[in-house]
């Protein structure tokens, strides 16, 4: 079958689960059906592979029969170059293999019920006739709406639902190459319109009332479209509307309700499509209170001679069990062939439709089925849904794409209730697998045990939909409690706000007022947390949070995980402030006047290192540029590719946050590439709201314990802080002293007490104890492999880093000397310094921290 034509062929499929009952095949039936495209054509080929006997004749008032409207928008993009290929079935192959009376530029005008009749214009010849049927199947499909506005009525104001309307759009761009074009609404053909003129380089305005576009999801599932539509160089305007369009000059002038305008040469109107039920209704058929023709189970309207499918009829929902409109091309097809059962006396039944959907956004997918969560809400439904932001594939493939995966279910039993994704591969695998699942009546339980496919350039051995099912499951056995987005925007006074990141990650920003304690310092730090007050703990995406609260719980806390972590509360609180910190485009292809970075005094920067980390998650790419920055001088620039969608949002507020320069973000090869100017002092942008503040003071650390624990913390804080911009000083004292000794033994001459001390103090990183749990060197040995599998550098390397990044290390000289440390034990790059030193850092800081 075609996605959106006839089912061209296989006759010989077997009766889906729809279908029940046999087919009792009537002597000589005249079967009429109006509409020769998705539904109807369906019904047509079905209606003759059941029927040799059947008369049947399709009317369809266009030029052609059962062409590929989801194809429209991109042979207008040329991504489709040949129009021909748009046309699936022509009516002579109808004709020929399928013994059809095709009727191409036939209108129906009038059913008479009473006669059986139909009445027919020929709209080439004006001409008029009737037509008698046994059975009428309507397939008439959806028109588009055309809203009020002023000057809508212009040549250059276009819909798009046909052929006809595909050729005169494109007669526009490719006569008159309109440097603008601006679209109005943001559906999924106002999205996939957007996308196709800018293919053909037209400056795009998309215009949407509604805060989100794609409005059947959830609007922070929506969020990375609205970034990824900025980054291709769509002008996205939400929340407003187009009061009037003008003629000016050969050109338009769009007057929007925010007071501005827009000047472009054409302008498509894509706010949405309505049941196209004029023939129904003055035939005196059942109308619904959707707008669509009522049916039943059968596809029969209120008059059993008569049956409807397709985009004009009335369904009934799946999950909601709700009366609904769902104009897709899967519904309508399956529906024609039900129709034309049972029109030959077949008891085919169509069940539910569950709205299935996805649509592609440049190099995005956004994906659902079911119903979202603002359905949900409407209709009072109760429901707890998980966030996960897993791969596409195994990471370690090259190629693998993060998708955020919205998983909505029933609280009580775990019944799939709707599901949303969105990225730039595996999305229509998981909301495909997800659909299936949902029609199966299956339980997120059930999606945990689903074996499927994996190797590691096509899944991961637990796939995302696993990986959905196995985090509601762990909430539905109550192992882990969620919050959302809205519990952790305004906690209540007894609850903690809990960041379980670690301390670098902060850098692009954390949910104001929370605490920072890194998952892996959570147990050695539990006395810092609150008995008294519910803990609110997040990380990232939701995994580090989860086993924060696996930890907390079990020490007596109660906690809540924010499901889904900082970077759904980002998409979320993204949508809120409708798109601020997003970042355009830099580019002059459209001939327009291209968005610019914030104008600079800062000396230009050349770039001197790319870097692909495609491969990496968040907050991988990050951490990978700040690596890199350390390494390149002052105003030299990095250029980044990354592929996860929400990387432009986090680069501008890493960069707010550590002063470097954010010079462009681009599209490139379905990543983003941008690139960034490693500047010594916060340029002009003031820090976000969200980060950390006052970065530029400094920070010092007195070191006086030798313990591994304790030192590593030490270093972490100083590493952190460095990041972030601060100047750090670590002042070592007494056993602190031990952690900037050298490994091996260097030849000094010592007395004999200073000799005694030399050997019984452990000598460098390597050799220092854990402060508890020790166990003869078997805790320090744990502690180093449980960090080492998770990717936490060992103590020798976080010195190193923390002197990359420019922090202090200064021995005390008083101690040196009462210890008997000699300046040649110490490792390189160590100063030696005073009380003096070492207090008048402390006052030009704001942290002063005693480990
Ligand atoms: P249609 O396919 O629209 O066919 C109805 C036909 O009936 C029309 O050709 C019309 O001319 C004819 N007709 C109406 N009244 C009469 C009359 N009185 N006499 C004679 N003929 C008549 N769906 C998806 O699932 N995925 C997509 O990606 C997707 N993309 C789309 C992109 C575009 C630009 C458009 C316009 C639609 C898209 N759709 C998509 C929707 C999908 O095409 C429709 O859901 C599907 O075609 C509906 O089938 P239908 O038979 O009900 O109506």
């Amino acid at each position: 079958m075609t996605r959106d034509g006839m089912e061209t062929d296989p006759p010989h499929s077997p009766p889906t689960h729809e279908h029940v009952g046999t087919h009792t095949m009537p002597s000589r039936k005249r079967i009429l059906i109006v509409g020769g495209v998705a539904g109807g054509a369906s019904a047509a080929a079905r209606a003759r592979r059941l029927s040799e006997d059947a008369e049947i004749v399709m009317f369809e008032r266009g030029e052609h029969i059962s062409f590929a409207n989801c194809g429209l928008p991109y042979h207008i993009g040329e991504i489709i170059p040949k129009r021909k290929s748009l046309l699936v079935q022509t009516a002579d192959g109808m004709r020929k293999r399928f013994r059809i009376d095709v009727r191409t530029r036939c209108e129906v005008t009038r059913i008479d019920r009473s006669r059986r009749e139909v009445l027919v214009r020929n709209l080439e010849t004006a001409e008029e006739h009737a037509e008698p049927y046994d059975a009428l199947i309507l397939s008439p499909g959806a028109e588009p709406l055309r809203p009020p506005i002023p000057g809508a009525d212009d040549p250059h104001v276009f819909t798009l639902r046909n052929l006809a309307d595909m050729d005169a759009i494109k007669r526009v761009l490719d006569e008159e190459k309109p440097a603008a074009a601006l679209v109005v609404g943001g559906g999924y053909i106002g999205l996939e319109m957007a996308e196709n003129l800018r293919h053909r380089r037209a400056a795009v305005t998309l215009v949407e009332l509604a805060p989100q576009v794609f409005t059947a999801a959830d609007p922070e599932m929506v969020e990375p479209i609205h970034q990824q539509l900025r980054l291709h160089g769509v002008d996205l305007r939400l929340e407003t509307s187009v009061t009037a369009i003008q003629q000016t000059d050969g050109s338009l002038r769009v007057l929007l309700s925010t007071g501005e305008s827009v000047s472009c040469g054409l302008v498509i109107l894509a706010v949405g499509v309505r049941p196209e039920v004029h023939l129904a209704r003055a035939a005196g058929l059942e109308i619904g209170p959707t707008g669509g023709i009522v049916v039943d189970a059968h596809l029969r309207t209120s008059d059993p001679n008569i049956y409807a499918v397709g985009d004009a009829v009335e369904v009934t929902h799946l999950v909601s069990r709700q009366k609904a409109s769902i104009p897709l091309a899967g519904p309508a097809n399956r529906q024609g062939r039900i129709a034309a059962d049972n029109v030959l006396g077949g008891e085919s039944v169509y069940g539910f439709s569950q709205g299935t959907a996805i649509c592609k956004v440049f190099d995005l997918a956004i994906g659902m089925t079911g119903m979202s969560e603002r359905a949900l809400k409407q209709a009072g439904a109760a429901y707890e849904k998980i966030y996960i932001h897993p791969s596409s594939h195994a990471g370690y493939y090259p190629g693998a794409m993060p998708i955020s995966l919205k998983l909505l279910f029933d609280p009580g039993n775990g019944k799939i209730l709707g599901t949303q994704a969105v990225g730039a591969d595996g999305v229509d695998k998981r909301i495909d697998v997800l659909a299936t699942a949902l029609q199966a009546g299956l339980t997120v339980r059930d999606l945990a045990r689903l074996e499927l496919s994996y190797a590691p350039p096509y899944g991961s051995a637990k796939d995302p939909v696993n990986y959905a099912g196995l985090v509601a499951s762990n909430v539905l056995d109550g192992l882990v409690k969620l919050c959302h987005v809205e519990d952790v925007t305004d906690p209540a006074e007894d609850q903690l706000l809990l960041d379980v990141r670690d301390v670098k990650e902060l850098e692009s920003g954390t949910i104001p007022g929370a605490k920072n304690v890194p998952l892996d310092d959570l147990r050695d730090r539990l006395d810092e947390l609150p008995r008294d007050r519910e803990i609110l703990a997040f990380c990232q995406v939701g995994l580090r949070g989860y086993l924060a609260c696996r930890i907390l719980t079990q020490h007596g806390f109660r906690c809540r995980n924010l499901t889904g972590g900082y970077k759904t509360y980002r998409a979320a609180r993204a949508i809120s402030s409708n798109g601020d910190g997003a970042v355009k485009e830099v580019t002059d292809d459209t001939g327009q006047q291209a968005p610019q970075p914030a104008e600079t005094d800062a000396p230009p920067a050349e770039v001197v290192k790319e870097i692909d980390a495609r491969g990496l998650q968040c907050p991988g790419p990050i951490m990978q540029l700040r690596a890199e920055l350390e390494g390149v001088g002052e105003n030299q620039a990095v250029s980044i590719l990354v592929a996860d969608p929400g990387f432009p949002n986090d680069v501008v507020a890493w960069c707010e946050s550590t002063g470097h320069q954010l010079l462009s973000v681009v599209p490139e090869e379905g990543a983003c590439r941008a690139t960034i100017a490693k500047r010594a002092r916060p340029a002009a942008t003031a820090a976000p709201a969200t980060g950390p503040s006052e970065l530029s003071k400094n920070k010092t650390v007195v070191v006086f314990s030798g313990d591994l624990d304790k030192a590593l913390a030490g270093f972490i804080i100083a590493n952190g802080a460095a990041a972030m911009g601060s100047k750090v000083t670590m002042f070592f004292t007494f056993w602190g002293l031990n952690v900037l000794r050298k490994d091996q033994k260097v030849s000094v001459s010592k007395n004999l007490v200073e000799r005694m001390f030399g050997r019984m103090m452990p000598r460098g990183p390597n050799k220092l104890k854990l402060s508890k749990m020790n166990m003869g060197g078997l805790g320090a040995a744990m502690i180093k492999g449980i960090m080492r599998s998770k990717g936490v550098d060992p103590l020798p390397k976080l010195i190193q880093t923390a002197q990359e990044a420019g922090v202090r290390l200064v021995a005390c000289s008083m101690s040196m000397d009462l210890m008997g440390i000699r300046r040649e034990e110490l490792i390189d790059g160590v100063e030696e310094g005073g009380v003096a030193m070492y207090l008048g850092q402390a006052e030009a800081g704001n942290v002063n921290l005693f480990i």
